[in-house]
């Protein structure tokens, strides 16, 4: 894993999950696999947090919670979505309920697959999060820097 300068704060959201993914996501919490090894702070509030990790698939009902939540988030911000609910609407994802995955509505950028997606898997997706997010708030200060001293600068990634 890359250097980390600051640890990132994850929040958790349940879609429309079956909460099977969501016991998988606490069970990162725990010390058998403890998530917070890697640096990762577990917050409630979507202002605070940098990595939005998100279960279930996406309904008519929770579509807007979740581009709220995504908006509220500063940026750099990364997406995880959880189990193939969360990646594509699963098994659901011809229901006349279910829109698709958590794509349908913000950009993901990694995806766990798994159903229920196992411990393992989500700890490797965490990691991945947090090393696009140590890339992208690398990034954002390159441009913050010269967005002030009125430069043009091409990220790349
Ligand atoms: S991927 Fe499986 S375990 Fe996870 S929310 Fe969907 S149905 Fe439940």
């Amino acid at each position: 894993m890359a250097n980390i300068k600051r640890s990132p704060w994850l929040l958790h959201y349940d879609g429309s999950s079956c909460n099977g993914c969501d016991i998988e996501v606490l069970a990162c919490l725990t010390p058998v696999y403890d998530a917070e090894r890697l640096g990762v702070m577990n917050t409630g509030d979507p202002m605070q947090a940098d990595i939005l990790l998100i279960t279930g698939g996406v309904n008519a009902q929770n579509a807007p919670v979740v581009k709220q939540l995504y908006d509220q988030m500063p940026n750099p911000k990364v997406v995880v979505a959880v189990g193939v609910c969360a990646c594509t609407g699963g098994v659901f994802k011809d229901c006349y309920n279910i829109l698709g995955g958590a794509d349908t509505v913000i950009p993901v950028d990694v995806y766990v697959p798994g159903c229920a997606a196992r411990p393992q898997a989500i700890i490797d997706g965490i990691i991945q999060a947090v090393e696009i997010f140590q890339k992208r708030s690398d990034d954002y200060k390159v441009e913050e820097k010269a967005r002030k001293s009125g430069k043009e600068v091409q990220v790349n990634g």
